[in-house]
């Protein structure tokens, strides 16, 4: 009898043990990046919907220091992407390579190795310095074919992007999406739902992406909810989603075109956390990779909501950017702290 009850005591622990190792213990990871998207632009999305954005359902609130390298204030999507997605800081201008050219490891490649599935979707091209800083390693951002051969042999399992010419329309001459052994490529999200592939491509667009306003699609969301159900909810997975177009409407100074992908990338948001809240063993991680435009919001009107909008100029700033954070893990990524340690801090997540 005694005997017994320790037998099932110990398979009881055995089953614990178990359980803890499957994918509960590693959580999923969903990592929204506002390229460009600040404080102010945050501030502006706010008013404009009405004082209420996906933002205001996030537990824990942080801010990163942005700054390219020991040198440069300002930083590059590149440099900015390499810090957050491979935890150094490097020059302008590379991708997933630290100032000396030493290659260094991003968080997807770790995750995969841990065995992840993961999946990036942005809403430039798929080659584009932010997505590409998760899967490249380059010496400059305009070595778009180059990277999109690294993306064919890299450890993501699934993309959404534009950017197909730089996998058809090659100086080499080859064509990666026919060539490709590892990827099955579609061109809907009907196909890319229905399709038994482990590794799916769908290109969008030849080259970048339309803006929303020229009526771009899919939306992010539209593309965010596909690769939800994509995954094997038996292993646990990472997935980036950026708004890459925040950053071109800050450039141009232009404040319609900056609300209309904001809200976009406000719904992704939404998508994430409803996600989150059904699947306890989620984190939702959201930010920015720096501001650009030197927006501010100097006044507006809440009634009508509206904002009276100025801009400082026509590049980035150096201005710290938050990160707002909810479910598993999530009171990790309160405080100021460096670009880099989000890398650290989704890392030592998966270290034990
Ligand atoms: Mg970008
Ligand atoms: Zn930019």
């Amino acid at each position: 009898m005694k005997r017994s009850f320790l037998i099932s005591f110990f398979f009881i622990l055995l089953g614990c043990g178990q359980n803890a190792k499957n994918h509960n213990e590693y959580p999923n990871i969903i990592l929204l990046i506002g390229d460009g998207n600040g404080l102010s632009q945050i501030s502006a999305g706010n008013y404009v919907m009405n004082n209420q954005t996906a933002f205001d359902r996030f537990e824990f609130v942080g801010i990163i220091k942005v700054h390219a390298d020991e040198i440069s204030l300002l930083t590059d999507s590149a440099a900015a992407g390499t810090a957050i997605a491979c935890g150094k800081k490097t020059k302008n201008g590379m991708l997933g390579m630290d100032a000396e050219k030493n290659e260094l490891v991003s968080i997807l490649e770790i995750l995969k190795e841990k065995g992840y599935q993961t999946g990036l979707i942005a809403t430039s091209t798929i080659v584009h310095a932010t997505p590409a800083a998760f899967y490249a390693h380059v010496e400059a951002r305009n070595e778009y074919e180059l990277i999109a051969s690294q993306l064919m042999s890299s450890s993501v399992d699934f993309f959404v992007g534009g950017g197909e010419k730089y996998f058809v329309e090659r100086e080499d001459g080859k064509n990666l999406m026919v060539e490709s052994k590892q990827f099955e490529f579609v061109g809907n999200l009907e196909d890319f739902q229905s399709s038994k592939s482990e590794k799916i491509g769908y290109l969008t667009h030849e080259n970048n992406p339309p803006s929303l306003l020229e009526g771009r699609t899919p939306t992010l969301g539209e593309s965010l909810s596909v690769l939800l159900k994509k995954f094997d909810q038996n292993k646990p997975f990472f997935v980036m989603i950026e708004g890459s177009q925040i950053d071109w409407a800050g450039h141009d100074n232009d404040i319609e075109f900056l609300i209309s992908e904001f809200k976009e990338f406000n719904q992704a948001i939404d998508v994430s956390l409803d996600f989150a809240e059904k699947n306890l063993s989620t984190l939702v991680v959201a930010t920015a990779d720096h501001e650009t435009g030197g927006l501010s919001v100097n006044n507006g009107n809440l009634e009508n909501n509206t904002i009276i909008d100025a801009w400082g100029t026509g590049g980035h700033t150096a201005t710290f950017v938050p990160v707002f954070s909810s479910g598993y893990h999530a009171v990790k990524f309160s405080g100021l702290y460096e670009n880099t340690e989000i890398f650290h801090k989704l890392k030592n997540i998966v270290s034990h």
